[in-house]
């Protein structure tokens, strides 16, 4: 394709969108935080990380080598509260939901990590820097732990457009806290009789808080040198406290702030209008809701809305994503059988709704008005959005055509009607689905010419053949009636 649009990005930082340009030469580093499997994942988790999926495939596409990293944190206390319960340790906890979850990511089409750090195994660089934060005075040691000294950060509440003196009036110390200020938060929580801890000279042995373990994660492998890297993100959740936290952490220490030059958060995801959670008794973990939804329909439903809206889930909006994904299944079956090369253009297009915010709303839009892409075309859209054509797409409603479909179409329409002459010559390699796609077509063509006689004798002959049409604004679409 011709040149690509120019890409613009809102920034929570700045909040402003703003033409994204990388920091180093063609690379872009993201760091995304990830899932803490002391829980069953659910969907809502599920949309940040299929948003930054898409992000990142775009990226590439744009020609960016991409480094991703997401995290896990897998110590916490619930995972701890929740291991005891079992007569078992955290880590098995953790390591069963975030296999769950690892899976959950495969069916939906969501890429490995570039990196996926375990926050246990950066110990040793969370420590690093808690200690140069000590050393600096960002920190402090009391009776239960490190705590980080909110005040002595001027810019805190900065990215989160928070104002400390009313966060200070909403905030208190808790029972067997023995922090300063309210709003100081702990950087390492020393160990409590029957906990799980890592050693730490010359304090107590313990285990990290997380926002920490992102800072120190995020440092480690994307930016070392204390400069920057590209992209930060998460849902719209984390922005406060625990990235307004990564930054207070971050920056005093670095050589040449901000941490992250973007940050990009996803909207939240509502279940019927309301939180997904377990006191409310809609929880669903997203390895079940997946039994029960087609992967690629659910995301297609998240592209339909923008990334940084609220979305509500309902199990219509679910139905009417499944419809989409069949219309783009039957494009795919028509292109695939079609000989003709196609227009060019829809590339073109789907990069310039990418380009603006991430517009996948809109990218959809054109992947689905599109009259007749060329194949190539679409399946590079396809992929772009993660919605990979699968055998099974081929397969899946040529079977549902009645058995004798060609043969009843064949006398309903008689041998000589020009649309079963072009496929005359080579009868064995065409599907019965995509003769019926080449019939909708031609009858689309004579709804175009306003040939009222043609378009209904094509219409009627299907039906005699157990097929019925339905003209949507979206286009033609197709049932089988008994
Ligand atoms: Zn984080």
């Amino acid at each position: 394709m011709g040149h690509l649009s120019s890409l613009r990005l809102y920034n929570t930082r700045t909040r402003t969108v703003e033409q994204f340009a990388p920091l180093r030469g063609d690379e872009v580093r993201i760091y995304v935080c990830g899932l803490t499997p002391s829980a069953q994942a659910h969907l809502g988790h599920a949309r940040s990380f299929l948003f930054f999926d898409v992000l990142r495939r775009y990226l590439e596409f744009r020609g960016y080598r991409v480094t991703y990293v997401q995290n896990v944190t897998d110590i916490d206390d619930r995972s701890i509260a929740t291991a005891r319960e079992r007569g078992t340790t955290f880590d098995v906890v953790m390591a069963e939901n975030y296999a769950s979850f690892k899976a959950s990511m495969r069916r939906l089409g969501v890429r490995e990590p570039d990196e996926e750090p375990y926050a246990t195994a950066y110990i040793p660089q969370i420590q690093a820097m808690i200690r140069m934060l000590i050393g600096k005075q960002y920190a402090y040691v009391v009776e239960d732990g490190v705590y980080y000294s909110v005040r002595a950060f001027p810019r805190y509440g900065e990215l989160s457009r928070r104002n400390i003196e009313e966060l200070e009036a909403g905030a208190r110390i808790e029972v067997g806290e023995y922090k300063h200020d309210p709003l100081d938060f702990a950087l390492w929580k020393f160990a409590k009789e029957g906990e799980p801890s890592w050693p730490f000279e010359p304090y107590r042995a313990g285990r990290p808080g997380w926002h920490i373990e992102c800072s120190a994660m995020s440092r480690e492998l994307l930016d070392p040198q204390g400069v920057g890297f590209d992209m930060h993100g998460g849902g719209a959740d984390l922005i406060f406290p625990h990235h307004e936290n990564e930054v207070a952490q971050s920056e005093p220490l670095m050589r040449r702030p901000p941490m992250a030059n973007t940050w990009i958060h996803g909207g939240l995801l509502l279940f019927d209008s309301r939180k997904m959670s377990k006191s409310l008794g809609n929880f669903e973990p997203l390895s079940q809701l997946l039994d029960r939804h087609d992967p690629q329909a659910i995301r297609l439903l998240f592209l339909q809305t923008g990334y940084r809206k609220v979305m509500n889930f309902t199990e219509e909006s679910i139905g009417a994503a499944g419809s989409v994904l069949d219309r783009l299944k039957k494009t795919y079956r028509l292109l695939r059988a079609s000989k003709s090369g196609g227009d060019k253009g829809l590339l073109q297009r789907v990069d310039e709704a990418l380009a603006d915010d991430m517009n996948t709303a809109v990218a959809l839009s054109h992947l689905l008005q599109e009259e007749t892409p060329s194949l190539d075309e679409f399946e590079r859209v396809l992929t772009l959005l993660g919605i990979e054509p699968h055998a099974s797409w081929l397969e899946e409603t040529a079977v549902t055509l009645p058995a004798d479909f060609v043969e009843r179409l064949k006398s309903a329409l008689g041998p000589s009607t020009p649309a079963l002459r072009a496929f005359a010559q080579d009868d064995k390699s065409v599907s019965p689905e995509a003769l019926l796609e080449r019939i909708i077509a031609l009858r689309n063509e004579a709804r175009t010419n306003k040939d009222w006689a043609k378009s209904d004798q094509l219409r009627d002959a299907l039906a005699s053949c157990g097929v019925a049409l339905h003209d949507t604004s979206g286009g033609t679409t197709w049932s089988v009636v008994a």
